[in-house]
């Protein structure tokens, strides 16, 4: 029988936790074959959260906890999942039952029976979203595939279930400020896409604020593209050929008809010269600096302070 765990991330969903687990286990009940074990990540929840999360544990031996000293992100939590997740394939889903637990089957049934290494969901539809934040949402997408290596598929959301080798595989990216939608793509494999209609939660609201989104798309653009640093090479580069040409313009002016005011061409032609080497420099400059400042800090992506997984309790 093959282990499957699923990861939950949850920061303040006291209101989901019971509801999400009762209809999940009811739902994975059905599938035969396979033996589940939920791994909840308390995101440094400020309310009930880890209590539920601790009631649930204490009432049934196939749920386990790792619960956070702060809230460290949703993608510390996916990391720290992922991490002390052992079984032979590995699915993170949401807590406010905004990703269907009727998928799991499906996704089972594309890694085992059809081939694939993952099995990924992607909304259709955005219903019930705010229309600003669908457009905005639309051009990270374009932004990001346009400038980047990796496609991120518009609509891909974080549930998604992975064999055991692809999870080693995404584990063994040792970033610290982690973009798993690029990280999934990165890794390669295969994966099958299947798509669900948008689901409003039942209870609780979304974490995330317009600038949070927008934090967001800032760090999945710097983690998978050096793009914008090359745009201040290729601005900078375009500021000294216009110089160029101005000055060629000028000297051909000067022949033919004689200087009108000295100095004053020469002095342009000389600050936009200057000024496009120096923005070009610093693209280059920055195209190093960023690399190095992403990777020297090696902070931990998470830390424990609650723990029912006895691995993890030795760590501390
Ligand atoms: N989440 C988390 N840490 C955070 C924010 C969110 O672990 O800092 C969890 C949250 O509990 C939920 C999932 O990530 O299970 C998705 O969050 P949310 O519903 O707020 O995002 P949305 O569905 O709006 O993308
Ligand atoms: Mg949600």
């Amino acid at each position: 029988m093959k282990t499957v765990d699923l990861i939950v991330p949850c920061y303040n969903e006291s209101e989901m936790i019971d509801l999400f687990y009762e209809k999940t286990a009811q739902v994975v009940s059905q599938i035969d074959g396979y033996s589940f074990t939920f791994i909840f990540v308390d995101d440094g929840s400020t309310d009930d959260t880890l209590k539920k999360i601790k009631a649930l544990a204490a009432a049934h031996e196939h749920v386990k906890y790792i619960s956070f000293s702060r809230n460290f992100k949703k993608e510390a939590a996916m990391y720290a999942g992922l991490k002390t997740s052992t079984g032979d394939r590995v699915a993170i889903i949401d807590a406010d039952l905004q990703h269907p637990p009727e998928l799991i089957e499906p996704m089972l049934k594309a890694i085992d029976e059809e081939g694939y290494d993952s099995c990924s969901a992607r909304r259709v539809s955005r219903e019930g979203e705010p229309k600003l934040r669908s457009a905005f949402a639309r051009l990270f997408y374009k932004l990001i595939n346009s400038m980047s290596e990796v496609e991120i598929v518009d609509g891909a959301v974080d549930f998604r279930m992975m064999t055991r080798q692809m999870v080693n595989a995404v584990l063994s990216l040792p970033e610290v400020q982690r973009f798993s939608k690029g990280i999934f793509c990165w890794v390669g494999f295969n994966t099958k896409w299947i798509e669900f209609k948008n689901i409003e939660r039942v209870a609780g609201e979304s974490r995330w604020s317009f600038w949070s989104l927008l934090r967001y798309a800032i760090d999945g653009i710097t983690a998978f593209t050096t793009f914008p640093l090359r745009l201040a090479t290729i601005f900078g580069t375009i500021v000294s050929l216009s110089a160029f040409i101005y000055l060629i313009a000028e000297l051909i002016k000067t022949l033919i008809f004689g200087s009108t005011v000295s100095g004053y061409p020469s002095t342009i032609i000389i600050m936009l010269f200057i000024g496009g080497i120096i923005i070009m420099a610093l693209g280059i400059i920055g195209e190093y600096l960023a690399r190095m400042y992403m990777e020297t800090k090696r902070r931990p992506i998470f830390i424990t302070r609650d723990t029912n997984i006895e691995d993890l309790q030795n760590d501390k």
